[in-house]
């Protein structure tokens, strides 16, 4: 934890807040950057809220039946990854309308600079951001409105978030400080692990992303043993055998993102698969690669499938989560508009 925000967090209960969009199937960039992460800290002793955030999604255009099927099948992909909705809360943004309403507020927190500076809106709304939605645009003060809702300390995400909740911890630093106050925390991103963010595996540049047009960058959760050992095997590499040392793999993006991948899935460090591994060539790895990701992911997407045959099971859950989730946010959200000045006489 950082020093500044260390004295200010001290007077929060250590809370875990983070979410995963509907905006497509999960990849494996979603299950080792976040998902396998969000089952893991069950375990830590603190309270966990994890959120299906459908409010982010329609950022970009969705069909309507589309992101219904994509919410219920993330709702599954967190159970399947081990994610417990009775020792967490798992629920659907959507359905705790604090978070709209928070977002409202952090609106008028927020600069416009700051928003300007966003890696994330420039990357997805491209070169032609004037016809990106003006949501979009706003993302960052919604995902503030997310974690800040909860009083949140903590965050698990992948790398490409770090931003973002720097700039939830500015929008918490500049509402304390405009209103006088030390009404918000300054929640911590939590990257960590060997895969805190999994690359393309038809660019070594860019990260895997569920919304990639091409389907072979990525490997889905629902893919089969074949669709996996396939991308694979076709994924971008050089044709080096893999080093015995780290450094070997720094101006080896491809390379490196292979071992990371497959140090994640084994709960192994880099060091340690290179040291099984260092001296072999793709056509030894690849294939080892292939069989551990399989032998990973198959739980996952069979237990998926059975979830999906009860769609209102899954509703169930989310909706009990909504619930959960909006006894903790309606007086934090109560509050906050009235330390801004407005009246709550209901
Ligand atoms: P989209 O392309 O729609 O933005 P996404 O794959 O980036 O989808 P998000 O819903 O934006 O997924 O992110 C959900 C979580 O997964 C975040 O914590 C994010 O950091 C993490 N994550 C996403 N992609 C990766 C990746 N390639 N490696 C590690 N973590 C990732
Ligand atoms: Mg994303």
């Amino acid at each position: 934890m950082s020093e500044q925000a260390q004295p200010l967090n001290a007077n929060f209960k250590p809370r875990i807040f983070s979410g995963i969009q509907p905006s497509g199937g999960l990849t494996l960039g979603n299950y080792l950057g976040a998902l396998k992460r969000f089952a893991q800290k069950q375990d830590e002793g603190i309270e966990t809220i994890y959120c299906l955030v459908d409010l982010h999604a329609i950022t970009v255009w969705q069909e309507p039946e589309a992101l219904r099927r994509n919410t219920r099948e993330a709702a599954a992909a967190f159970i399947a990854s081990g994610v417990d909705p009775k020792r967490s809360i798992l629920f659907n943004q959507s359905q705790v309308s604090a978070h709209a309403e928070l977002a409202w507020a952090f609106n008028c927190v927020a600069r416009l600079g700051w928003m300007n500076r966003m890696t994330q809106f420039k990357d997805k709304a491209g070169k032609n951001a004037e016809k990106a939605s003006l949501g979009l645009y706003a993302y960052p003060a919604l995902m503030a409105a997310d974690i800040l809702l909860y009083h949140a300390t903590m965050v698990p995400v992948g790398e490409d978030q770090k931003q973002h909740v720097e700039l939830t911890r500015d929008i918490a630093a500049k509402f304390n400080h405009d209103y006088k106050t030390e009404f918000f925390p300054a929640p911590e991103p939590l990257i960590e692990g060997a895969a805190t963010r999994v690359m393309s595996l038809r660019d070594g540049t860019k990260k895997m992303s569920k919304s990639d047009p091409s389907d072979a960058s990525r490997i889905n959760l629902t893919d089969d043993a074949d669709t996996i050992a396939k991308k694979i095997r076709k994924a971008v590499t050089d044709p080096e055998p893999l080093p015995s040392e780290i450094d070997g793999l720094k101006d080896r993006a491809e390379a490196r993102n292979l071992v990371n991948i497959y140090a994640a899935l084994a709960d192994m460090t880099p060091t340690q698969v290179l040291g099984e591994y260092g001296g072999e060539g793709f056509g030894k790895f690849k294939p080892a690669l292939a069989e551990l990701a399989v032998a990973k992911l198959a739980p996952i997407s069979d237990e998926m499938t059975r979830l999906m045959n009860d769609p209102s099971e899954i509703d169930n859950i989310l909706g009990d989560g909504a619930n959960r989730a909006d006894e903790i946010a309606q007086p934090i959200l109560g509050k906050t508009l009235e330390i801004m000045g407005m009246i709550r006489s209901r």
